[in-house]
């Protein structure tokens, strides 16, 4: 592909993330590929169905919109699925989909030589309708730093249990945001258990769970989906956040008891910790939340050069003449902050543009390369809890007082100010804000949020501390 036209795709991105703003961006566009362009059609591609579906249902018109606002000649977008072996960055020799099925074990490419690892029997995952797994996903290339050692080490704990030995956490629940790794963590886990061939693992995304679920309704092989669910070991579902619908969530809950209480080992990632999982039904929730919960945070400086690092020896497995000098290396971890995701697409470009133009690596040409991916700091994931707590403290009052149906004024003011800060910090609806502030309607949240707005307009003292209050939340 040419450089121009990778141009605009940054392009395209940079406008689409500007109007749909970065939380949406992140949730529905982080992995959406640019395949070709063609007569007027550019091919678009996403790793899931699901996301396909999402996509073209609400926002194909858009994406083409910030498409033909670059490019006029451009005038129909297609969405397509890839396959998972091929939407991870730097591809390795050969075909990981095909080393797999002609029983090769995969390896994970670490630049030096291809060590393999044992897989056990893949095909097991395979029959019981696991979803991909890449096989550059396994712990030997999880760089392991400040913010997911305890994640890691919860994961490592969990992958080489040997059947029989007490289940130590279940399930182990993961969160973290967009590109932080949780993909790369679960597919390990289930690459290192099956490798043991001890027990049978399953990695699922929550929509591979819904489709198997829902076509197994439709072919009346409920019960045989049920059985094979709960005949294995290590159930591993992945973007849990996306589960939806009663029945699958009736379902899912029944499975979740199942395997937990007959001792088999639950891992489970999501975009959020499992008291956010809002379309949930309560009781799956506390099950979800009564394992370990682990926050895998954002990758910190070191960390990011270290998969940088990792990643340019891998890349010179098949590009030997491929080098990134390290002051180099050390510009993109420091301005590209954003995520893992980031940091492979920046790597990528480098690679795209020394393989065509031959010239070497410099600071100039990352600089100018990598330009997009540098945005500012992504704002702090705000918690309901921290809102209640810093304003608690603030007002000299308890979290509980504000939780109580308590109506004085030193604790009517604070809680609504909380209210109002939890809808403008946090992405959660009204009637879950009410849910947080002890069981309170939504239109007593709605009346909070009005009365402060109202409010900060003319009292000059209450604007101040508000933003005093959105200042320490956020830093
Ligand atoms: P998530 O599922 O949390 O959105 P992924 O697991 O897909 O994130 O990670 C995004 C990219 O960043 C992947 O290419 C992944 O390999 C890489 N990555 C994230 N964390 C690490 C890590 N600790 N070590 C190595 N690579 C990582
Ligand atoms: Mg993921």
């Amino acid at each position: 592909m040419s450089n121009a036209i990778q141009e605009n795709w940054s392009k395209v991105q940079q406008r689409l993330r500007g109007e749909v703003g970065e939380d949406i961006y992140s949730s529905w566009f982080a992995r959406m590929d640019l395949e070709a362009i063609e007569d007027g059609t550019v091919r678009l591609s996403v790793p899931t169905r699901f996301l396909k579906s999402w996509i073209q249902s609400r926002y194909v018109e858009r994406v083409l919109a910030c498409w033909q606002a670059i490019d006029t000649n451009v005038r129909c977008v297609e969405l397509l699925v890839r396959s998972a072996a091929r939407s991870c960055g730097v591809k390795p020799k050969g075909d990981p989909e095909t080393n797999l099925r002609d029983g090769q074990r995969p390896g994970m490419d670490n630049g030096t030589s291809f060590r393999p690892i044992n897989t056990g029997d893949i095909n097991m995952h395979d029959a019981l309708g696991g979803s991909p797994l890449d096989p550059r996903l396994t712990f030997q290339t999880f760089v392991v730093g400040r913010s997911n050692t305890l994640a890691h080490a919860a994961a490592q704990q969990v992958a080489t249990a040997r059947r029989g030995d007490p289940v130590l956490f279940n399930p182990l629940y993961v969160h973290a945001g967009v590109g932080l790794g949780k993909t790369h963590l679960l597919q390990a886990i289930t690459w290192a258990a099956n490798g043991l061939g001890e027990r049978k693992v399953l990695y699922l995304t929550a929509e591979k769970f819904m489709y198997g679920f829902v076509s197994a309704l439709r072919t009346q092989t409920a019960l045989a989906f049920k059985d094979a669910l709960r005949g294995i070991g290590v159930l591993v579902i992945d973007d849990l956040q996306f589960l939806q619908g009663r029945s699958t969530q009736a379902e899912f809950c029944h499975t979740l008891n199942a395997l937990i209480d007959a001792g088999r080992q639950v891992v489970v990632a999501s975009d959020r910790p499992p008291s956010d999982l809002e379309s949930l039904d309560e009781r799956v929730r506390s099950r979800l939340a009564g394992g370990l919960v682990v926050e895998m945070g954002p990758l910190g400086e070191d960390l990011r050069l270290e998969i940088l690092k990792a990643r340019v020896l891998a890349a010179r497995a098949h590009h030997p003449s491929f080098d990134v000098p390290a002051p180099v290396l050390s510009y993109i971890a420091k301005a590209v902050t954003h995520n893992g995701r980031d940091l492979e697409g920046a790597l990528n470009r480098l690679l795209h543009h020394s393989k065509l133009t031959g010239q070497p690596v410099t600071l100039e040409m990352a600089e100018r390369e990598v330009r997009d991916l540098i945005r500012p700091q992504e704002p702090k994931r705000v918690k309901i809890e921290d809102i209640q707590r810093v304003v608690a403290r603030h007002y000299n009052v308890s979290r509980s007082d504000l939780l109580s149906s308590r109506r004085t004024a030193n604790v009517v003011r604070p809680r609504q100010v909380a209210m109002y800060l939890a809808k403008l910090l946090t992405l959660r609806s009204l009637p879950e804000i009410g849910r947080r502030f002890g069981g309170r309607d939504h239109t007593t949240v709605l009346h909070a949020v009005r009365k402060i707005e109202g409010l900060v307009g003319n009292d000059a003292t209450l604007a101040e501390e508000i933003e005093i209050l959105k200042r320490q939340l956020q830093e």
